[in-house]
């Protein structure tokens, strides 16, 4: 079934997929990434320090607080959030806007205060929301990738809760029981044809 945001805009825009913490939207959206090249990822900046492995550029654009304060004060920022109480992260609007001019699939990966800011100002964009097979599921994700303390999980786990009762606000849920069909969901809620993916 096609959402009400495709019927009004098909083919190329911006899709906004959000999701409670330790959902999977970095491993969907990277699946995405790899398998259909037509698809454009939404770089995002933030003032947390990188973890190990992950690089400047590809996974965020890391920023100093000064900087991310001039980007908002110069209005750059599409949306941006404060995440997990602590660091600030957002999407640069000249990027997305140049890619979709191009004709590109963007798909922003965010979290909820900011897809529904996107909500606000770019309301013709498909937004989608990654929900976890139970709360079961999305606790032992959790506790189970190990990049947080126990005092950062419950704090991530407080946000989740609220964040898992905002699903009616979206244009489409996607359950991501297995990474693969998610992201293959997702890309065709993204309007993107199946069959023109990359082969393994
Ligand atoms: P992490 O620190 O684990 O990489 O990301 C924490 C959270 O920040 C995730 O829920 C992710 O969706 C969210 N996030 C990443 N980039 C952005 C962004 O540009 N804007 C907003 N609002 N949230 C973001």
């Amino acid at each position: 079934a096609r959402t009400a945001a495709q019927e009004r805009r098909p083919g190329p825009g911006v899709t906004v997929l959000a999701g409670p913490t330790a959902v999977g939207k970095g491993t969907v959206s990277a699946y995405v990434r790899e398998h259909y090249p037509q698809a454009w990822l939404s770089v995002s900046a933030t003032t947390r320090p990188a973890r190990p492995g992950e690089e400047d550029g590809v996974h965020y654009y890391f920023t100093t607080p000064e900087e991310f304060d001039s980007l908002v004060a110069a209005d750059e920022m599409l949306e941006w959030a404060v995440v997990h109480g602590v660091h600030r992260y957002g999407t640069r609007r000249d990027r997305v806007m140049e890619a979709v001019a191009q004709g590109r699939h963007v798909l922003l990966e965010i979290d909820l205060q900011g897809a529904r800011q996107v909500r606000e100002s770019l309301p013709e964009a498909t937004f989608v929301f990654l929900a976890p097979p139970s709360w079961e599921e999305l606790v032992s994700r959790l506790v189970g990738r190990g990049t947080e303390g126990p005092e950062e999980q419950r704090r991530r786990l407080d946000t989740a809760r609220l964040e898992l009762a905002a699903e009616p606000e979206f244009d489409a849920v996607v359950v991501n029981d297995r990474v693969e069909r998610a992201a293959e969901e997702l890309v065709r809620l993204m309007g993107l044809d199946p069959e023109h993916s990359s082969p393994e």
